[in-house]
């Protein structure tokens, strides 16, 4: 049994898909006029434990992301830099998808781009005005009347919000204390992007993306829908009023919501300044996917601060998870000798057993439990601490919870010592040679503050990853 919070209820809900066939989630994707911030990749990397969670409990997926290609950022960079704005959205397009990949993030089944998807749109304003939710401003642009869908602001709890009963907002983001008419096709503006319609040439808001293209894959009613806690307001509102009022029918089942990622814990966002990307965090040596694990120590529904500390310290547990992961063996011959001292082997072997149903359970439990993750790495840290597992049975569940977690333990690559770690261990070798034990220690002491350990062999001491 799956439990998962939604946001509309403000409750754990037990999961029940709509049908037998696959899970229909859409997630609201990037606007691609910049490199996305690790804040951003917090977001996608929730939605694909959430995937890779389902799938483990034996679902299908069927998954909708949308890339975001017309907007008003976008449209203000390519002005500003004199460009067409598939100028802007194209390369940034590609580095979203290298980002993905690098955190091992599972693909959708669809990336819709806004661009392609304008038909789609114009068809669903047309229904919304002929049922009386829309109607045309004196601007000529089109907006939903929100008096006039009797759910609006359910999801977002906005009774004690100003309702603007008339107030029309064309920006496709606003003000998030005011509910207003919003924009749902744009007129054109001289030196904008802009497509035919029956209303004169112009764009789609931004808000309407999401509903079209969310209904042309998924059909009309979703099993479950995310984004992070910003789009509750307005976006996430506004979908289900323009897809609800559209179809009569219930738009999703499952709302979920992670929690923003935080620098000196103000909440990580471009118009603030303090964003880091994925390239800030390779250029400093580190595995993109510790930024990955650092993720999954937290719960997604509480803040997460970030700090350089604490993406070491992460990188630091996943190295040690690398090392069991790679154990051979040879290793567990050399254990087993070990243990026939004390135990027969009979023994043993029914204690592992009943142990490694524990593990499975305890691990299905927590991520079942609303995607506990931070839960799911205790029950990990727990095997790599269990003396009476031999290490094959501890890689063995390692990388089976590794199909929910994607650190790619199963992908250890060969260890690369970086060369100021083989200097240090060089500088180390002689001073211990010369007897300097105390100078030699304090080395040792530093490469393994920096993640890597000197083990002394017959053959002269090896570097190995702590
Ligand atoms: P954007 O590209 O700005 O449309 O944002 C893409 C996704 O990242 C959306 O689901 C946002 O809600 C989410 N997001 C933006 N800032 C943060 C943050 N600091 N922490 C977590 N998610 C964020
Ligand atoms: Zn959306």
């Amino acid at each position: 049994m799956i439990k998962l919070y939604d946001t509309l209820s403000r409750k754990k809900q037990i999961f029940r898909p709509l049908s037998n066939k696959a899970v229909k989630i859409y997630a609201c994707g990037p606007t691609v006029y910049d490199f996305a911030h690790i804040g951003n990749l917090r977001t996608y990397i929730f939605e694909d434990i959430l995937r890779r969670t389902l799938e483990y409990n034996g679902y299908k997926i069927k998954q909708v992301m949308n890339i975001t290609d017309v907007e008003d950022k976008i449209i203000k960079k390519a002005k500003a830099e004199k460009k067409d704005i598939f100028e802007i959205t194209k390369p940034y397009t590609k580095i979203f998808f290298g980002d993905l990949k690098k955190l091992n993030i599972e693909k959708s089944e669809f990336y819709p781009k806004a661009t392609e998807h304008i038909k789609e749109m114009v068809c669903l304003i047309k229904k919304l005005i002929a049922k009386g939710f829309a109607y045309r401003g004196e601007d000529g642009s089109i907006y939903f009347s929100i008096s006039k869908f009797r759910n609006y602001g359910e999801l977002s709890r906005l009774k004690k919000r100003e309702l603007k009963i008339g107030v029309r907002i064309e920006a496709d983001e606003y003000n998030k204390n005011q509910a207003q008419d919003f924009v749902l096709w744009k007129m054109a503006k001289v030196g904008e992007p802009s497509w035919p319609s029956p209303w004169g040439w112009g764009r789609p808001g931004w808000h309407i993306e999401c509903s079209a293209m969310s209904m042309k894959y998924l059909g009309e009613t979703l099993d479950i829908h995310t984004g992070a806690v910003d789009l509750i307001f307005p976006h996430h509102e506004n979908e289900i009023a323009q897809s609800e009022a559209a179809t009569g029918k219930k738009f999703v089942k499952y709302w979920l919501h992670s929690e923003h990622l935080l620098v000196n814990n103000q909440k990580m966002s471009k118009s603030l300044g303090n964003i880091f990307t994925l390239h800030d965090i390779e250029r400093k040596s580190f595995n993109p996917l510790a930024f990955r694990y650092l993720i999954l120590t937290t719960h997604y529904r509480s803040k997460l601060n970030f700090t350089w500390e604490s993406l070491e310290a992460a990188q630091n547990a996943l190295n040690k998870l690398y090392k069991i992961a790679s154990a051979s063996p040879r290793n567990d011959r050399a254990e087993n000798e070990k243990r026939k001292k004390f135990y027969s082997y009979e023994v043993q072997l029914c204690k592992r057993t009943s142990d490694i149903q524990k593990y499975e359970n305890q691990f299905l439990a927590a991520i079942n439990d609303d995607l506990n993750m931070p839960k799911a790495l205790v029950v990990v840290w727990q095997i790599v601490k269990d003396d009476n597992l031999v290490p094959s049975a501890k890689k063995r569940l390692l990388l089976k919870f590794d199909n929910v977690l994607g650190l790619e333990l199963n992908k250890i690559k060969p260890l690369k010592i970086p060369q100021k770690i083989k200097r240090l261990a060089a500088q180390r070798e002689k001073l211990r040679i010369n007897k300097q034990f105390i100078q030699a220690d304090a080395l040792r002491k530093k490469i393994e503050e920096l993640g890597y350990e000197i083990e002394d062999a017959p053959q002269g001491p090896k570097v190995l990853r702590n």
